[in-house]
């Protein structure tokens, strides 16, 4: 039976150590790290996560900027709010909530923050800097990925990774971290040739698709790590919704030697690496070393 790889507890005592961190850097430089974290719209489920985003920032001891605009925020105005926030000194992390509204061209939107606040991790510059191997700001989903491998694996290199997804925020930046970790890696998505057969070549295997328990045991490597990203919300009993992820869990449970379960796994590890993100980025901009991990 794999090992179940409890993200939710990683997650608190990475946000535990990010609160110290921050309390060191009050008292020895009075430098408070500040996230602003931009809503645009009323997506229910941008709504939630913006909560926990602002809740968890405060209880790092950090300020939180919650900056919320109607649905018909045009570019220009949205625009506006970016060239402040890039220019106020205690905002040292902007994120913009994802989805943005129909009128809004999201990537004119992260183009325009300064790379040094893009705590996302998603402007160009920053995902040149992870594809060249140049220090910079990471996704926060896949930098959560990656952080729970290494706790689990220690040492990834040489190690047959596969991806499976190739979305700009997930499956690239994951497949350049783990390129980065010196494991030979595969990226998969919706046109690739036997997936299965590439599956069950994976020592580690990230499933970042969008797809309820796509991927079954029968895919997996015996002994394999497995690193479910989805979150797939479906018809449970009674007519309840529950959450599942990419992987068929009690299949894969059976065969791998660990696995992240849905909920609990990789889902705390992406504020917690945002909160991390703002700590790097507020220490860079004051010239302070910066070594939690
Ligand atoms: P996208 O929809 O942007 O990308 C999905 C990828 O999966 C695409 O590259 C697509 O291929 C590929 N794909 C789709 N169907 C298949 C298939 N049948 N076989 C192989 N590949 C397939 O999704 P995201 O990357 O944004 O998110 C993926 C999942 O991760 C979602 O469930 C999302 O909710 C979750 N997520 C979780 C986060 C967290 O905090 N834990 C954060 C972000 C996302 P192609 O490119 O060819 O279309």
């Amino acid at each position: 039976m794999a090992k179940k790889i409890d993200g939710k507890a990683f997650a608190v005592s990475l946000r535990e150590r990010v609160g110290k961190a921050v309390a060191q850097l009050q008292q020895d430089h009075g430098l408070v790290p500040g996230l602003a974290v931009v809503l645009v719209g009323e997506d229910p489920a941008s709504q939630v996560y913006v909560r926990n985003k602002g809740k968890q920032t405060l209880e790092a001891g950090m300020r939180s900027f919650e900056h919320k605009l109607s649905d018909a925020t045009s570019e220009t105005e949205l625009l506006v709010l970016i060239d402040q926030l890039n220019a106020d000194p205690d905002v040292h992390g902007i994120l913009v909530q994802l989805p943005l509204p129909d009128q809004i061209d999201s990537h004119a939107v992260i183009n325009a923050i300064n790379p040094d606040k893009d705590v996302d991790g998603f402007h160009l510059i920053n995902v040149g800097r992870l594809s060249t191997g140049a220090p910079g700001l990471v996704p926060c989903t896949p930098l959560g990925c990656l952080t729970l491998l290494k706790d689990e694996l220690g040492d990834l290199s040489g190690k047959n990774a596969v991806v499976v997804g190739r979305s700009n925020i997930v499956g690239k930046p994951m497949a350049s971290l783990l390129l980065a970790e010196s494991c030979t890696v595969t990226i998969a998505h919706s046109r690739t040739k036997d997936l299965a057969d590439v599956c069950r070549g994976a020592d580690i295997l990230v499933a970042a698709v969008g797809r309820p328990e796509m991927i079954p045991g029968e895919w997996v490597k015996p002994g394999a790590t497995v690193i479910d990203v989805g979150i797939n919300r479906v018809e449970g009993a009674e007519g309840k919704t529950r959450l599942v992820g990419d992987v068929d869990y009690a299949s894969v449970e059976a065969v791998a030697g660990a696995v992240t379960p849905v909920p609990g796994g990789v889902g705390p590890m992406t504020i917690a690496c945002l909160l991390r993100n703002t700590v790097q980025a507020a220490c860079a901009a004051n010239g302070i070393s910066f070594d939690l991990d």
